[in-house]
Formats: C-alpha cells, structure tokens, sequence
C-alpha cells in the first residue's frame, strides 16, 4: 500500500495518505468543498457528518502529514498560530512552559499577551545548551516548547537532550519544526511528542496558503488535540488543505535547491567586506553544527547576518535595494525573500529582551528561495554594495 511507512521520504512525500478517489479515480484527492454530509439515516453515515470535524480532503492530509513525520496522526488548522494556540490549550491555570527564547514572534505574543492572562506562565530561555531547561522545572511545569533551527538567530536545539529531560520529568515536548521541514529534521525520531509546523511556509512551499499542522505518535494526546481542534473550531477550508498536499509532493525537490543555494549564499556572504556576521546553520564551526549533524540531514536555506555597520538604517538600505529578494514577511517559499526582524516579524519583542538575546538592530534574514543561485548573489551583491 503506497501509504506504508516502509517507503522511503521521497515516495511519502507524494503517495501518503493518499488515495484515488473512489467515486471517479481521480488521482488528486478532490477538494470536497462541503459543509455537512448527507445521512441515510440518523447517525448512519460514511464516517463524515459534518465539516468542522471531519472533512475527506483534511484527511488526506492528515494522514499525508503524520506519515512524513514518522508519527501516527496528524491535525490540521488554519494557521500555524492556531496549531500553537490548540497545544497551549492542552495547560491549566497554574501550568508553567520552558520555551526557547529566540522564537517566532507571534509565538511569543500569544504566549505573553494570551496565554499568560489565562495564569499560565512562560520561561524564555537560551536552550544552546539544553541542561538549561532542568534551572526552570518546577512541580508546575508541564511542557517545554522548542524552536529549532531557532528563528531568527539560527541556533540549533539538541531534541533527544530535551526529550530525555522532558521525559525524567513528564514534561510534554512541543518543537516547531518549520524551519527545517520534515525533510531536513523528524523531532519525534528523537522523542519529541508533537510536530508543529506553520505549512504556510516550507509545506506548503509557494507563498498561496495560510495554514498550520500538529503531528504526534500517542493517541491519548491525539485525542485531547482532536477534542480541541473541534471544538475551538480553528480547521482550514478544504481548498486550503488541498493546497498545502499539493505542496508537500515536491518538498523534497525544493528543499535540496534550497540547501543547495543556502550554502553558496551564506558562503558569498561570510566572504563579503561590509559584512560582520553569517548565521547559517550548515557552517562547519556554527557552535551547535554537531547537533545539526546529528538531527538534520540538511542545513535549508534560512540565513541570517549583521552588517558591520549595525544599525536599523543600513539595514532598511539593503532591503530597499534588492531585487528578486521580496522584503516580506514569512519565508519557505520558492520566491527568495528578505526581511528585517527588528522591525518585522519581532516587532513586537521589547528592544532590550531582544538585543539581549543576540537579535542585532542591523541583521538581516533571508529564506533563499530556488531561483538560479548567481542570480540571487548578484542581487545581494548589488543591494550590499
Ligand atoms: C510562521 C511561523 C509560525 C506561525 O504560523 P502561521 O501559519 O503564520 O500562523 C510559527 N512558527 C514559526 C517558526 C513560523 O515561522
């Protein structure tokens, strides 16, 4: 059966969970732009009764998403942000999360704006070193939250160190695996209990869909996800869903190009005069490239760097003057695009917490897109100057 864990990545990625439809053969799960589900009589029904809970082409790629990820179930949401909110609902008043500190913006903002007026309380913590997590466990704590490659700064998190921590504790480990995809990373391989992704950027892969995913192996916790996602009501439309399994059949393609133009680009960059700083994840002398060894099986193409003239202006000028790299937000698209956390996507991180943290007024992230790669560094080279 083509939805069998025993083929390799690269067939998952475009046969898991997926089947010709069985009313005509298609090949390509039809998007089954419905609410609700006739029924022949009361409760007598094919499994789906109505679109809230359940929906044929979301369950294709459920079951596409759990494969990929080596887990058994999958869930989705219409938003990466949703996913994240549903995980936070599994807490109670009182519950304490460990959660890495360099991170999405808007992970941070529902956690400190949200979820924090609902007593739950958040650690921010620097996790190069995950034994850090063990100075902020508590009787409380519940769930240690990770983003690795962390975002924007690049650093890489040891998932089995914070799996065995989590576990001597019986803690739940979350990590947002967005950044590296699960073509470059599988966390539950290493002992992670749910997968997030937002599929808006890597899984998705062309910048058309909104949209986020959780993937786990226990059925306890699918459960409780499942209850949630249902009744909060968070679930993407079908087309969307749609979008996102046409998406994840050439993740494997796109993120060889990726990783492919992510090294010649941090290479070009490491190399430039005005340039003080590369934070790519695949340098041989990145402090945690070990790690990055051991759980990944490719660096992407997600890059950081600093002038050496570091301030806000001097980036705004370089992002004004590129070409094919787009100034916007968000990133795994085939499109390259540039961005500027300080003022973007971690607007909303006070100034002091994040230069504290090593998020310079001047860096500059890049999502390296699949464009000719000469292409793309003579952008840079002419935006740099
Ligand atoms: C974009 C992003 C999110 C949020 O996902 P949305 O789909 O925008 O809601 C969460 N985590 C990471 C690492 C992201 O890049």
């Amino acid at each position: 059966m083509a939805n069998s864990n025993k083929h390799k990545l690269e067939t998952r990625l475009i046969h898991a969970g997926v089947e010709p439809d069985p009313t005509t053969g298609a090949i390509m799960t039809p998007i089954y732009q419905t609410s609700t589900y006739v029924q022949a009589a009361p409760g007598d029904h094919k499994g789906y009764e109505y679109a809230r809970t359940q929906n044929p082409t979301r369950t294709a790629l459920q079951n596409a998403l759990a494969s990929i990820e080596n887990g058994q179930y999958g869930l989705c949401f219409g938003s990466g942000m949703a996913a994240t909110d549903a995980v936070a609902k599994l807490l109670l008043p009182g519950d304490e999360v460990i959660v890495s500190n360099d991170l999405y913006g808007g992970t941070y903002r529902i956690f400190t704006k949200v979820f924090a007026n609902y007593g739950i309380k958040f650690h921010f913590i620097p996790m190069d070193d995950a034994q850090n997590i063990r100075n902020y466990i508590s009787d409380k704590t519940k769930m240690v939250w990770v983003e690795t490659p962390t975002n924007p700064l690049l650093n890489v998190i040891d998932i089995e160190a914070c799996a065995q921590i989590s576990k001597e504790h019986n803690l739940l480990l979350v990590v947002d695996n967005t950044f590296a995809s699960p073509y470059l990373q599988n966390p539950l391989d290493w002992g992670a209990d749910i997968v997030l992704h937002s599929a808006t950027k890597y899984l998705g892969g062309h910048s058309d869909v909104v949209h986020g995913a959780l993937i786990m192996k226990d059925v306890a916790l699918e459960e409780r996800l499942r209850f949630i996602q249902n009744s909060c009501g968070a679930v993407p439309g079908p087309h969307d869903c749609w979008l996102v399994l046409r998406g994840i059949k050439t993740l494997h393609v796109r993120m060889q190009r990726h990783s492919e133009n992510g090294k010649a680009i941090a290479e070009y960059l490491r190399a430039h005069p005005k340039v003080a700083r590369v934070l790519w994840v695949g340098f041989e002398d990145h402090p945690n490239h070990e790690v990055a060894r051991k759980q990944m099986r490719g660096y992407g193409g997600m890059i950081s760097f600093v002038l050496k003239d570091d301030n806000i202006e001097a980036a705004l000028a370089v992002l004004s003057k590129t070409q094919l790299f787009s100034l916007a937000e968000s990133l795994g698209g085939v499109e390259s695009l540039i961005g500027h956390p300080a003022t973007m996507t971690h607007g909303s991180i006070p100034r002091e917490e994040r230069i504290k943290n090593g998020l310079s007024d001047s860096l500059i992230r890049l999502s390296v897109g699949i464009e000719d790669v000469n292409d793309l560094i003579e952008d840079l080279a002419q935006a740099i100057g």
